[in-house]
């Protein structure tokens, strides 16, 4: 294991490539749910409490309904692209509100942990932890410091 002392300042590179992975953007941990939707109180290795503050999670829904809006957005350009090249043939509307039903409805399901971990990575880099929420994170770590690379203090 590598050891590191904990940066002063959140490290974006780390903390963003563990978010996007669903790992802890803290230390890199794993296994940071218990189901699907249900997200441990506090990160497996290193005890940092993923909701930092109450209604934290409600930027999840954000991140969420966000990207769903990007990918109807890009659904309607690849509409609006086929009109466009149809020459007045009528465009089959089915396969372009089945690819909407699924990104409205299947996709928030399945994003939604991925979601959950970059929105604490993003929290985390833009906040680091307080003094108090190192002093909870400490309190519930389960592996020696020295062995956790940290990208936040
Ligand atoms: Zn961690």
């Amino acid at each position: 294991m590598a050891t590191s002392s904990a940066p002063t300042k959140p490290q974006w590179g780390p903390i963003l490539k563990r978010g996007f992975t669903k790992r802890c953007p803290r230390c890199g941990s794993r296994k940071l749910f218990t189901g699907w939707f249900r997200l441990k109180e506090h990160c497996p290795r290193c005890g940092m409490r993923f909701e930092r503050e109450n209604g934290a999670f409600t930027g999840v829904y954000l991140l969420n309904f966000g990207v769903v809006l990007f990918l109807l957005w890009a659904l309607m350009m690849v509409y609006v692209a086929l009109l466009a090249t149809s020459e007045g043939e009528p465009v089959d509307l089915a396969p372009i509100v089945a690819a909407g039903v699924v990104i409205t409805i299947v996709f928030p399901v399945v994003f939604y942990p991925l979601a959950t971990t970059i929105w604490i990575a993003l929290h985390l880099g833009s906040a680091d932890l307080s003094p108090a929420e190192q002093e909870e994170a400490e309190a519930h770590r389960t592996v020696p410091r020295d062995e956790l690379e940290l990208a936040s203090s």
